[in-house]
């Protein structure tokens, strides 16, 4: 069951901060997450080489193929 925040904290479930009037929805343990986590948040994963599918490091430039 969801609820609107009374004041700004941390989702647990993807780690994001949400804001006082957010819909959240507690959890066991006293933690709180998001009723919809935003996508972004979720979806951290980088970008593949095209050329060998391994995940690329936070600089773009592949180890494997440079
Ligand atoms: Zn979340
Ligand atoms: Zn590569």
């Amino acid at each position: 069951m969801t609820f609107t925040a009374s004041y700004a904290g941390t989702c647990v479930s993807c780690g994001g901060r949400f804001g006082a009037g957010a819909e959240i929805e507690g959890v066991g343990g006293g933690g709180f997450v998001h009723a919809v986590c935003p996508p972004s948040a979720i979806d951290r994963q980088r970008p593949a080489c095209p050329t060998c599918f391994l995940e690329l490091p936070a600089s773009g430039v592949c180890g494997e193929c440079s």
